[in-house]
């Protein structure tokens, strides 16, 4: 699962810096930008990196002749709707914009396990 804990904390912290309009817009969008992780890449992703934040999905994919969640490496059954695991929403069939920008520690080590194997 991504951090949304710590992004939410990070964004609080600026908020709280800059209770003003002395930031700018754009200072403002490239510090959103920073700490959501989306890396300057584009604005689509920008955008589609916040969604996710806020509507956390992610992919059944293929590892180790299991189907498993691409935020957090858990078992997804083919009826599940949500990671059990780490709550995001089972986007089937559609490749969303933003895969895991930050692979958590258990996704890097389920998919070493996978190419080892
Ligand atoms: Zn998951």
């Amino acid at each position: 699962m991504t951090n949304r804990e710590e992004i939410a904390a990070r964004l609080r912290e600026v908020g709280e810096d800059n209770n003003d309009w002395s930031m700018g817009a754009n200072a403002a969008f490239f510090k959103i930008d920073d700490i959501i992780g989306a890396q300057y890449k584009s604005y689509g992703f920008f955008f589609s990196r916040l969604a996710d934040l806020i509507d956390p999905t992610c992919n059944p994919v293929e590892a180790d002749n299991n189907i498993v969640c691409s935020e957090c490496g858990a078992d997804l059954y083919d009826d599940d709707l949500y990671c059990p695991h780490c709550g995001s929403r089972v986007v089937r069939g559609l490749e969303t914009l933003v895969q895991a920008v930050e692979p958590s520690d258990d996704y890097i080590d389920n998919q070493t396990l996978a190419l080892a194997t």
